[in-house]
């Protein structure tokens, strides 16, 4: 995964939850996540399994970047 990805702000990308490019999203540090998972994720709590994919992803990014 490049490291110049920065900045870049829905402009279409790979979503990290559901794998599809998708053209809107947020993009959280390095992480690209599209409209559809995000809504998943604010609508469910700690214990749903894609929040824990979320975290763990996200997480494991950070250690990548940081
Ligand atoms: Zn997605």
């Amino acid at each position: 995964m490049p490291k110049t990805k920065l900045m870049k702000v829905r402009l279409g990308d790979n979503c990290m939850i559901c794998n599809k490019r998708k053209p809107e999203g947020l993009q959280v540090v390095n992480t690209f996540i599209c409209l559809s998972c995000e809504s998943e994720l604010v609508h469910s709590d700690e214990k749903d399994a894609v929040y824990h994919t979320y975290v763990k992803q996200v997480r494991t990014l950070s250690n990548n970047f940081i």
